[in-house]
């Protein structure tokens, strides 16, 4: 992991060096300057994006931080990512719905967030121009759940298993151009356990991407 995390960090941390270097020695054309800085500012963006990740993780593989669960309505934290991610998905003619009914349970919400959060992002990340994304909530035989499908790319079967580790993706570029870290689903996976859930993904290559996230019983 440590050096699957050097190398992510060097990446951008190299070009940003390499584009500071050319407009610090005066040898960029004025005109290169501001699309150079462009360069530099999404590749800042990239390493925060990575460190935030990277500090998610690490919380979790400690055993999480000492939040106590609370009640918590996955329904109204659909409604807070939707409200968070609308822009994102209007802006690629994806539309976002949500569907079902409640689903409490206990758990924290801030980690619960991130989880749905990531989910509904990889959503539209891999999804198709006029695609959806729906986040239905509810409960299946008393125990809660989240899901989240995409009409989007899909993922091939030999990926479907690997996808959760750290850093694996299964094109790296389109991650690159998404803004992705590769660690988006491994948070997910960690959140999932935390929370004692199970975790079921179906998809199919060039359909979409079914992925269903199953909490204990409120009574267990
Ligand atoms: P990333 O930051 O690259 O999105 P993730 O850990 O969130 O990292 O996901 C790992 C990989 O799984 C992605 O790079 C992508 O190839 C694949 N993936 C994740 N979610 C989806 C989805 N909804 N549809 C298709 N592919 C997906």
């Amino acid at each position: 992991f440590t050096a699957n995390v050097s190398h992510e960090l060097k990446t951008p941390l190299t070009s940003i060096m390499g584009y500071a270097e050319i407009i610090a020695g005066g040898i960029a054309k004025p005109e290169d300057v501001a699309p150079f800085a462009g360069k530099i500012r999404t590749e800042a963006q990239r390493l925060l994006a990575l460190i935030e990740d990277i500090i998610h993780l690490s919380r979790l593989d400690e055993g999480g931080e000492t939040v106590a669960f609370e009640p918590v309505e996955l329904s109204a934290l659909c409604d807070t990512v939707r409200d968070r991610l609308q822009s994102k998905a209007a802006g690629k003619g994806i539309a976002l719905r949500i569907e079902g009914g409640p689903a409490a349970v206990s758990g924290q919400r801030r980690t619960l967030e991130q989880m749905i959060f990531n989910l509904t992002d990889n959503a539209i990340n891999y999804n198709k121009p006029q695609g959806s994304v729906t986040l239905t909530t509810g409960t299946e035989s008393g125990r809660p759940f989240v899901q989240v499908s995409d009409t989007g790319i899909g993922i091939a079967p030999e990926h479907q298993s690997r996808v959760f580790e750290r850093f694996y993706r299964v094109d790296k570029s389109h991650s690159k151009a998404s803004g992705g870290t590769g660690l988006g689903l491994s948070i997910v996976k960690h959140a999932v356990q935390y929370h004692h859930g199970d975790i079921r993904l179906t998809s199919k290559p060039g359909e979409g991407t079914v992925i269903r996230i199953t909490f204990p019983a409120a009574a267990q």
